[in-house]
């Protein structure tokens, strides 16, 4: 493909492809072989306007369609995402650089929230309390915000969005979301897939861009509300303008999750589950694990198990290559695999034992790749940045502690609480771990713990800001505004103005 032939991908407004006029662009590539194959449009301020405006008169239409009516595009929404998911698992991997099946898994954990959204009418019905006083009736009723903002991260550019935009859409509001700039084209996919489903122009928005554009949402009077996923400081910055432009927020950020290994654990069970949750999706995953805390004396066996398993782990192009479908994928660029690189030479440099080096890892045929190979380290400092921060990559690290209660001070004194997992047959153990642990997400014997979409999704500390999580009851509460009406009638029998009227009870 020659430079002119590269495509431009543009936004999604009033229903339809809006090709960019800002003159301004970021390079997307597919991360398996390194080549540009498209370039983003990042919208400049009309197109920001005119993204929200256009929300705003979808909002207007939307919000007066009945429950039924709006039910009925959920539906179809939810029949078309689930017979043709496997053209956006495509998409996906083209610029996200996963392997097709954990691109389909991220489908399927979205496609959840939508069809927990399409039983909308539950959740957003209100209660009634007749007769609070004497002829008294109280009663609450929800309502949709208007215009809400969504800004998701590279990570899942389907199933992160489908943690918001179905739940606001069901409950009548209208979406702009501003996927990340690094694979922008499942944003526009889902888009068009609303179209055919039946939801009015305007309701489903893709605005194109950087910190423009979410600065524009930021601080936009119409956008009501924010929803973001991404990195700790972009979260808290979120948090922090979006609430001073009096928005509700939702601002989930990175995490660093360990995983307690009881030395009753079974060990070739625990070594299968820290094989999937540190490296499946080459670790770019915010529920990854990225440090074993082994109860000694069980180290050096789990190590040895690791290692095994490690050298069975194919590493390729996500597409797959002849039919097979490796494990693991490329990192999502090569500023982000040399910054993975980075943190393997500060542990190194600090003391640890690199025991796996993924350092300059190439595959075959696809030199210009961004790879990067599983890598294992043990005995990481505690005071290793390498150990303090997320990494975000295919780097298991081992610490090995005395006890289960010198394991739970660990987890507890890191900076994030994302999720965490204990591996035991002990019941008791995993109980208090349960009840000890400063972590929003726990896992008993379960890796990765994400709560089914019936539940909400979200961590403690610098995980997440302000209290509203993901998704579950959370979502609806988040999505809609109550209204408490107190209301009397009289009654027509003793001094309504029914008598007058001549109506005889
Ligand atoms: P990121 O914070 O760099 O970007 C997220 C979004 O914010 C993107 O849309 C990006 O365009 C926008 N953005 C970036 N810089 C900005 C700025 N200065 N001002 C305004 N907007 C800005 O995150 P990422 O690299 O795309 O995603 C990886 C991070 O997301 C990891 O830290 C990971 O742990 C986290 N994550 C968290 C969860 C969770 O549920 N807690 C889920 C997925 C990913």
């Amino acid at each position: 493909m020659s430079t002119t032939d590269i495509p431009v991908i543009g936004h999604w407004i009033d229903g339809a492809v809006r090709a960019s006029q800002s003159g301004r662009t970021a390079p997307v590539h597919n991360p398996a072989t390194g080549a540009v194959s498209a370039h983003v449009a990042l919208a400049d301020q009309a197109e920001i306007d005119e993204a929200i405006a256009s929300a705003q008169r979808g909002f207007e239409t939307w919000s007066r369609f009945s429950i039924a009516k709006r039910q009925t595009v959920l539906f179809a929404f939810r029949e078309l995402l689930n017979s043709r998911k496997a053209e956006l698992a495509q998409i996906i991997t083209a610029e996200h650089g996963k392997v097709v099946s954990d691109a389909m898994g991220e489908i399927l954990r979205g496609q959840e929230v939508v069809e927990l959204a399409t039983g909308f009418p539950h959740l957003i019905k209100g209660a009634f309390s007749e007769n609070a006083s004497t002829g008294i009736d109280v009663y609450s009723i929800k309502q949709p915000l208007g215009v809400v903002g969504i800004v998701s991260p590279f990570n899942f550019p389907a199933m992160v969005p489908m943690w918001f935009f179905p739940i606001a859409i069901a409950a009548g509001n209208s979406v702009v979301l501003k996927p990340s700039e690094k694979d922008p084209s499942a944003a526009l996919w889902l888009a068009q897939l609303w179209k055919e489903a039946g939801l009015p122009d305007g309701v489903f928005t893709v605005l194109q861009g950087d910190k423009l554009a979410v600065d524009g949402l930021l601080t936009a009077p119409e956008v009501q509300s924010v929803s973001f996923v991404g990195s700790t400081p972009i979260a808290q910055y979120i948090y922090e303008t979006a609430s001073r432009h009096g928005k509700r927020v939702q601002a989930l950020g990175g995490a660093k999750n360990h995983m307690l290994v009881l030395p009753d654990a079974d060990l070739d069970l625990v070594a299968d589950q820290a094989i999937n949750a540190g490296y499946g999706a080459a670790g770019e995953r915010c529920m990854a694990i990225s440090v074993v805390l082994a109860v000694e004396p069980v180290a050096d066996e789990l190590i040895e198990k690791i290692v095994e398993r490690i050298g069975r782990l194919r590493i390729g192009d996500g597409a797959g290559a002849d039919g097979v479908e490796p494990d693991m994928g490329p990192l999502i660029s090569a500023q982000h695999r040399d910054k993975v690189s980075g943190y393997v030479d500060i542990a190194e440099a600090d003391g640890a034992t690199i025991v796996v080096d993924g350092r300059g890892f190439q595959v075959e045929g696809r030199e210009d790749g961004f790879f990067f190979g599983p890598t294992l380290i043990d005995d990481v400092p505690l005071t290793s940045r390498a150990y303090q921060e997320e990494i975000f990559g295919p780097v298991l690290e081992i610490v090995r502690v005395k006890s289960f209660q010198e394991g739970v001070d660990l987890i507890n004194s890191g900076q994030f609480g994302n999720g965490t997992a204990i591996f035991t047959n002990d019941g008791g153990a995993a109980r208090r771990f349960q009840n000890e642990i400063q972590v929003g997400m726990i896992g008993i014997n379960v890796p990765i713990p994400v709560p089914v979409a019936y539940h909400s999704f979200g961590g403690w500390k610098q995980s997440l800001f302000g209290d509203a999580k993901a998704y579950g009851v959370h979502g609806f509460d988040f999505f809609t505004r109550e209204k408490a009406v107190t209301s009397r009638w009289l009654d027509p029998a003793t001094r309504g103005q029914s008598d007058a009227r001549g109506i005889n009870l």
